[in-house]
């Protein structure tokens, strides 16, 4: 009786200070919040702008979302651009010293890895075109890794008191993901070389990882929704020799997609893109499981 008095004591005294100190953490993307979730557990109190179906270039700074912002302690984005047409706005209205940037509070992922597809040269007229290079960085899994190392001494910094925590679940988290990533680099051996299609360049670090060729893109140009003359002309281009696939992440318009592959008689496939789009995609190991069951499927 006396013993188990003592253990509710201390669950006590150990859960209570967690719960009332949570770290507050604004993401701007769900694979984001899914790792600040990896490394911090509860210790962390995480709010995100977007859900898996939405396209986080665009989005509404809408009162909610600015009220969490407001009381943020630590601001998770990607960066490069990707949030540009709403992060600044949202960032100037919520007017939280803690996450402006160059603060502790204001962290970048899109910044801490090699970036693909930087242009040599800036011009507006050819869309939505990302001068730091393509922001989607989390679907290549080393970027994850390195990423998380630099998130976890965020972590620590911001919240000393839970250091020895953010330390022990970053390390255990790091084991699992490592190991996760020989399994998926030995399982993707035979997809090397895989023609695809895809509708905006969200997939360029998940190809240039497993070394799929994504031929063309539905868009044009980024940014800019797939015209009836830039369809017929892809239709004309890959008829020849049709991709295996054309994919496409939950927000993207079905429509187009689904007219070329018609025409070309090939399959579409719809890739979970980030965490949270369907119940085997809920966490980091399951969005690579499932991208990769996926892909896999197209083989002969
Ligand atoms: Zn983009």
């Amino acid at each position: 009786m006396k013993n188990r008095l003592l253990v509710t004591l201390i669950t006590l005294l150990t859960i209570q200070p967690m719960t009332a100190q949570a770290l507050e953490v604004f993401a701007c993307e769900p694979e984001w919040a899914a790792l600040v979730n990896a490394l911090a557990g509860d210790t962390a109190q995480i709010t995100v702008a977007t859900t898996a179906f939405q396209d986080a270039h665009r989005l509404q700074a809408r009162p909610s979302l600015i009220a969490k912002a407001r009381s943020a302690q630590l601001l998770i984005c990607t960066g490069a651009e990707l949030e540009v047409g709403w992060l600044p706005l949202l960032l100037r209205r919520a007017g939280n010293p803690a996450i402006q940037p160059g603060t502790d509070g204001y962290f970048l992922t899109a910044e801490l890895v090699r970036r693909l597809e930087i242009p040599t040269r800036i011009d507006r007229a050819e869309g939505d075109v990302h001068p730091q290079g393509n922001p989607h960085v989390h679907l290549n899994p080393h970027n994850i890794t390195r990423i998380a190392g630099k998130l976890s001494e965020r972590l620590q910094l911001l919240d000393p008191a839970n250091g020895a925590s953010y330390q022990q679940r970053t390390e255990q988290f790091l084991d699992r993901w490592n190991t996760a990533i020989d399994d998926w680099e030995t399982r993707a051996v035979n997809l090397a070389g895989l023609r695809l299609v895809a509708y905006h360049r969200s997939f360029s670090y998940l190809a240039d990882w497993l070394d799929l060729q994504i031929v063309a893109t539905l868009e044009s140009k980024p940014g800019i929704p797939p015209s009836g003359a830039h369809l017929a002309k892809l239709l004309e281009q890959l008829s020849a020799n049709p991709p295996a696939a054309i994919i496409r992440a939950p927000y993207d318009n079905e429509k187009p997609s689904a007219w070329l592959e018609a025409r070309l008689n090939v399959d579409g496939v719809l890739l979970p893109y980030t965490v949270g789009s369907e119940e085997q995609a809920s966490d980091l190991f399951g969005l690579f499981d499932v991208t990769l069951d996926r892909l896999e499927s197209l083989q002969p």
